[in-house]
């Protein structure tokens, strides 16, 4: 046999060492699940039949995976998925010091503008359009956070739900393009007037109550669940409901087939689903509804991934789930299962403080902030000039706080840097979160399964350095990923770099996190 002979035969039969390194993927899938705990995937395991359990089943699932960082909102987890770096270094460190910006208003509604001004640093994005200027990206979302922070400062196609319309801010267009002007045109979400949610599966399904005494403020408690009749209030109620994850993919998905993502070079697509946030928030992460959401989702997900591989090809695709931050559950419910947990008000305290301060000042300010574990004290100045030390009212405020019921730690960011890293999660949670100039003067963190109160209705919350809240899935699948279960310890931040080992191509700025090669089959 002569040799070209024989290396047809060698073709047709590779050996274990010689498989072809796969190629650079064309597409790179994110889809955040705002509010996902990774139990989900074991509770119902035997019920995830669509994406989720594809993904769970197919792909690397990272079963210890962590939003490390202390104050567990959507911003600040948006903030680290793509980034490679936590909050401390890219700034996005609470929701309410996100992504608004009035310089920044949105197209053709009402709403409130923004953008990613306070974002620091680059994605993955950014990465990738350096090694290829011809890379794309398109980013949606329920929410203007969860749609923005994923691709940083880049002005690509980014979209997010706003009162019954996907649109986008003046940061990047002053117009929308012909597929959201079309999308937006069907008024899909007017359209949903009147619909009900009812349970996927039989009732024997779902072992969880459906009527429990913390549900959803009392009212509205049981399925089946039904949008308001007016169209208008059904738009604006419709985010409540798991339709709104259903919609926000159908949009995905036109802006994918318009665009032609995945067509030539590699570009991405990030996804961020917010039903379950809404659901899990309202009605718990123990209810009868978050179960029905979540099959729900896994069902959506199924239908997405399969319109997307079967455009561009499995084998050209990586597809990466992961979540904005957990959830705990209702403190009422901990109590009624015989735990200790509190809704947690600061609000009165920080109030007469502040009056104390306004009798010695003479004038009326709010001069000390607190949200969600942040006391935030900005103008340090104007104490000097009043002639007090800034550490006397932090030495009477804290015995104060730690006396409140469900209150944990109270720690000062300068006594971060003394903390055992390894040994105290919490401490490090914070040390990952606060950058220098936030003006953060203490931090307190609440005991398990206590929660920051709000003044509604109470909900199930997320927000704390806790296992929790901070837990999240993390799950590669795809073309070059080695399938399996990873047990070791994995931070959203090592998305981003994992991915750009993938891809070949390297950050543009420091990271914090690390690629986990381990997860990824060899590629020359
Ligand atoms: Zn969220």
């Amino acid at each position: 046999m002569h040799n070209a002979g024989l290396l047809a035969l060698l073709a047709l039969f590779p050996i274990a060492d010689s498989v072809v390194p796969p190629a650079r993927p064309r597409l790179i899938v994110v889809i955040t699940v705002d509010q996902l705990r990774p139990d989900y995937f074991t509770r119902w395991k035997s019920q995830l039949t669509g994406g989720l359990g594809q993904l769970a089943n197919e792909g690397a699932f990272f079963t210890q995976g962590y939003q490390d960082h202390a104050l567990t909102e959507t911003a600040p987890g948006h903030s680290t998925i793509l980034s490679g770096t936590w909050p401390a270094h890219n700034g996005i460190i609470r929701n309410s010091e996100g992504v608004q910006d009035t310089l920044a208003p949105l197209i053709g509604i009402a709403g409130p503008g923004a953008s990613p001004r306070r974002f620091r640093g680059t994605t993955l994005f950014d990465w990738l359009k350096a090694a290829d200027p011809t890379a794309r990206a398109l980013s949606v979302s329920r929410k203007d956070r969860g749609a923005i922070l994923p691709i940083g400062h880049a002005k690509e196609q980014v979209y997010w739900y706003q009162s019954g319309m996907f649109t986008t801010s003046r940061y990047y267009s002053d117009t929308l393009p012909a597929w959201v002007q079309a999308f937006n045109a069907r008024r899909l979400p007017f359209k949903a007037a009147n619909m009900t949610w009812t349970l996927l599966l039989p009732d024997s399904a779902y072992q969880e109550p459906d009527s429990e005494l913390w549900e959803s403020g009392g009212s509205n408690v049981t399925f089946p669940h039904r949008l308001p009749a007016d169209s208008l209030r059904a738009a604006l109620a419709l985010p409540g409901f798991p339709a709104i994850d259903s919609l926000t993919l159908l949009f995905a998905l036109d802006g994918f087939e318009a665009l032609k993502l995945g067509r030539k070079g590699t570009d991405i697509l990030a996804v961020s689903l917010s039903g379950t946030d809404a659901v899990g928030h309202v009605f718990g992460p123990d209810s009868r509804e978050l179960h029905d959401q979540v099959l729900r989702l896994d069902r959506s997900l199924a239908w997405f991934i399969k319109r997307v591989t079967d455009r561009v090809g499995r084998d050209n695709v990586v597809v990466v789930l992961t979540a904005d931050h957990g959830v705990t559950s209702f403190a009422a419910r901990t109590r009624a299962k015989g735990g200790t947990a509190y809704d947690v008000f600061l609000d009165s305290l920080i109030t007469s403080v502040n009056a104390e301060l306004d009798r010695v000042a003479g004038t009326s300010r709010q001069w000390l902030e607190f949200d969600l574990g942040m006391l935030l004290m900005r103008d340090n100045g104007r104490f000097a000039a009043m002639g007090i030390r800034i550490d006397s009212i932090l030495d009477v405020l804290t015995p104060r706080i730690l006396r409140v019921p469900g209150v944990a730690r109270v720690i000062k960011p300068a006594d971060l840097a003394r903390a055992d890293t390894a040994s105290d999660p919490v401490a490090r949670r914070w040390l990952h979160h606060l950058t220098p100039d936030a003006g953060v003067a203490l931090t307190v963190s609440l005991q398990p399964g206590s929660v920051w109160g709000y003044s509604g209705a109470p909900l199930a919350s997320h927000g704390q350095p806790s296992d929790d809240d901070t837990h999240v899935p993390i799950i590669f699948w795809g073309s070059g990923i080695r399938k399996g279960t990873y047990a070791t310890r994995m931070n959203t931040v090592d998305i981003a770099p994992t991915l750009a080992a993938l891809l070949g191509i390297s950050p543009l700025s420091l990271v914090d996190g690390r690629a986990r090669t381990d997860a990824l089959m060899p590629r020359n």
